[in-house]
This record gives C-alpha cells, structure tokens and sequence, in this order.
C-alpha cells in the first residue's frame, strides 16, 4: 500500500515507543520500571469518575457542539480567570474543546500555519511540536537551550531567530522534559522582543501549571496586549489524573482563529466524547483537593529523585520545578563502555539501562536534546529508590 510521503517525513513518538517496549519486555517475565510515561499514575479521582458514571446514565450519548459543551467552555474559562488574576479576561467562546491537549495543538498548528512558515520551538521541546509543525507544512527553527540558562530561551536567541517568515513561537513552562519554569523576568524580557513582531503568534501550553514546586509558572495570559495573538493550551490530562479521558483545550481571543479552528474540528472529529467533557466539567467545577494531593505527591518524589540522583556519576541536571520529569545530561557517561554496550549517544545509554538496569528511560534525541535523557518520576516511591539503585549498579 502506498503511504503518503507526509506521513512518511514524521518521526513516531519515542516516548510511547519505549514505553510500548517495556510493556514487551514485561509480558516476557523482565522485571521492568517504566519511567518512560508522560502520565500520573495515580487513579483519577472519585468525584470525578462518578461524574463520568452520571454522564452515561444521563445519556450523554449524543454528537455535541463542535466546540465543547457550553457549560464545560464556561467552566475552561472561569478556572483560566482564577489562574490569570488580573489578565486577559477568558469568555467561553474563547475555547475550543479538543481530543487532549494533543489535538488542540496539532488543530492549532493547522488552522495558522502555511506551507514555509516558520515555527520557533525552544529545545528540549516535547516530542510532537516539531511533527505536527511539519505536517501543517512548516519550517521548525529549533533554538537549543542550555542548562545554565534553565532550559529557558534568551532574548537574544528569540532576537537571532527570527526572520519574516516566523508565524509562532511555541513555549511550555513548566516544560517536559526539562520540568524547567521560565522566570517572570524571562518572559517579559521575551515580551519585550515580541512586541515589535505582531505578525508572530505565541503558542503557549500550559498543560503542566497545576504541577509546581515552590516556584509557580506564569501564565502568558498575564499579558493582555497579546490577546488577540496568543493561543493558550490546557487540560485535563496531568492536573486531575485524566490523561485516558482525552479532554484538552485551546483558548484564544481573536474569533478569526476560533472560527477557523473549530470549522477544522467539524471536519475531523466533530467533538471529543460527551462522556469525558461532562467528567472534566466536574473536575474544574468541584473541589481541588486533590489537586494539592497529587502536587504534593509529585513534589514529594522530586525531591526524593533529586536527593537519589545526585548520587549517580556521570550526570548531571537542573532540578525541575514543576512537571514530573528529571532530565540528566549524560555527557560524563558517553564514550564509556560497560559489558558488550559502548555508550556513543544517549540512545545507547536509554538503551543499555533498558536491557541491562531494566529501567525503561527516554533518549533526550526524541526531545532534540542529544546529550540527555527523561525520567519520569510518575512511579511510586519505592520504584524511584529501586529504579535510581539499577542505574547506579549499571552505571559504575
Ligand atoms: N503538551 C505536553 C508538553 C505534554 O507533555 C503532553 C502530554 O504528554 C501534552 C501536551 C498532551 O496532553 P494531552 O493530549 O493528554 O492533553
């Protein structure tokens, strides 16, 4: 069969490649730990799947409006109001309701993205920014970051980056895989850049901002004269333990993008499940307990990986603020060979610690961070110290 050449060009996302791996390994009888996944582990919470269960026998069974469920678009709004403060003022028709935040993004991408256009990623960058840019017909300009400036985009590298061909600017703070958080001062230093280029649009997802650790992330929606350029992607995935329930959203306030966007969802998937919508409404409507819990959860296990990793010789890495990600630079360990594996790049090294440690790690490559790897601290405690005592045998 013939595949077409722009499905062809894409790469398959790595982390849900390796991930897929460990789950092979496991069937066979290995003793695995998955620190591939971008997803909590911890079950959603009750509140919300009996939400879920009152949906069905309420019979919310039917197509809905493309766009969301007028009430869960209120409720998407209302909550991005609390977080703002004093900042753009989110109506519900600034929202579209998409299939995760996934498919917000890539219909983000599509609605305003042109054959050429150029599209900025700061790297280490999620997995399918760049792919999704490509399928949209764009031209990825990634601007590799450093650790020293905490994964974050200078000014000066945005300045050196642009050209008249650049249509987006895609930002995530806090961002996986780095759980790196662009400081107050950073953005406005951006902001300062950006406000000469109007014709620049800011893609910024903030699907990780329930997730911080002492220090919180910004939103852009702090920066009202970016109203009408600024699209703002959330979910429910991370927050609230709902990553299988698909429900993402894009905000935006210019309707020229609403429009358009949902015009392109109407011709897709028509809306995403009536099911999930109603349980997401439930969660940003009822209490955020568990919120804190989970945050508290994950904080708790950031500082036990940090404590545990900075133990392991050969890397090094900044300690993420928010997100569930430690993401060591592995340049001390390259060139070293252990047993019959010679480790030339990090995915030797995400290699080597699946077949030897029997720990299933993300090769930084798949983030365009080739001297890096991503562990996922969304295991229990007990997994970290076990997974963090494997790679350190292996590593000696
Ligand atoms: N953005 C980032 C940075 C992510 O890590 C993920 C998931 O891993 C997503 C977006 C997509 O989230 P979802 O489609 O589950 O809402």
């Amino acid at each position: 069969m013939q595949i077409a050449r722009r499905i062809q060009q894409i790469a398959t996302s790595q982390s849900l490649a390796t991930a897929a791996r460990c789950k092979a390994l496991q069937k066979q009888g290995v003793d695995m730990i998955d620190m591939s996944l971008g997803e909590p582990d911890q079950d959603t919470p009750s509140f919300i799947k009996n939400a879920a269960q009152q949906a069905i026998a309420d019979n919310w069974s039917h197509y809905g409006p493309v766009a969301g469920i007028a009430s869960l678009r209120q409720a998407i709004a209302a909550h991005q109001n609390a977080v703002n403060g004093n900042a753009i003022e989110w109506t519900a028709e600034d929202v579209i309701v998409s299939v995760g935040a996934k498919a917000a993004i890539f219909n983000a991408i599509q609605t305003i993205i042109n054959d050429g256009d150029e599209v900025i990623i700061p790297t280490p960058s999620w997995v399918s920014y760049g792919e999704m840019v490509k399928l949209a017909g764009g031209k990825v300009i990634t601007v590799p970051t450093t650790s020293e400036e905490n994964y974050c985009l200078t000014a000066e590298q945005l300045r050196a980056a642009i050209t008249d061909r650049t249509r987006l600017l895609i930002l995530c703070s806090p961002n996986n895989p780095t759980g790196t958080i662009y400081s107050d001062t950073r953005l406005d230093e951006l902001v300062d850049v950006l406000r000469a280029y109007p014709e620049i649009n800011i893609l910024s997802d903030e699907i990780y901002n329930g997730l911080t650790y002492g220090t919180s992330a910004r939103t852009w929606a702090y920066y009202t004269d970016f109203a009408e350029r600024l699209i703002l992607v959330n979910g429910v995935s991370k927050t609230y333990a709902m990553t299988g329930y698909r429900i993402g959203w894009s905000m935006c306030r210019s309707s020229m993008f609403t429009t358009a966007c949902t015009r392109l969802q109407s011709q897709q998937f028509t809306c995403a499940t009536m099911i999930a919508q109603k349980a997401a409404e439930a969660a940003l409507m009822g209490e955020q307990d568990s919120v804190e819990r989970l945050r508290a959860d994950f904080e708790e296990r950031r500082n036990l990986i940090c404590r545990l990793a900075r133990e392991v010789k050969g890397w090094r890495f900044v300690e993420p603020q928010g997100a569930f990600y430690l993401f060591p630079d592995i340049t001390g360990l390259l060139g070293k060979k252990y047993a019959s594996y010679e480790l030339r790049t990090a995915d030797d090294v995400a290699e080597y610690l699946l077949a030897e440690a029997h720990v299933a790690v993300v090769s930084g490559s798949a983030f365009g961070a080739p001297s890096c790897i991503r562990l996922s601290f969304a295991i229990n405690n007990e997994a970290i110290v076990e997974a963090i005592r494997r790679i350190k045998q292996a590593l000696q």
